[in-house]
């Protein structure tokens, strides 16, 4: 997943705020962009990812790898 303003893979959850509770419904969970600093949300599931991810940096970085090289078309 990327970031929607920078395109920059690099997010991370974000603490969860009273004004994220509508998204939070929706099953949206709000993610901050570590290299432009905007917030923005993602699906729940790709958030429980993200946050798997982070703790298993070393194994993800090899993921991240395999993903490039099948990466979709994204628009
Ligand atoms: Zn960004």
């Amino acid at each position: 997943m990327q970031c929607t303003h920078c395109g920059a893979a690099n997010l991370r959850t974000s603490r969860l705020r009273l004004l994220d509770i509508p998204r939070f419904l929706l099953f949206q969970y709000p993610v901050r962009c570590r290299n432009c600093r905007e917030r923005d949300y993602i699906g729940f599931l790709l958030a429980l990812n993200l946050r798997q991810a982070a703790r298993v940096r070393r194994s993800e970085e090899r993921a991240k790898r395999d993903e490039q090289t099948s990466d979709k078309s994204h628009d």
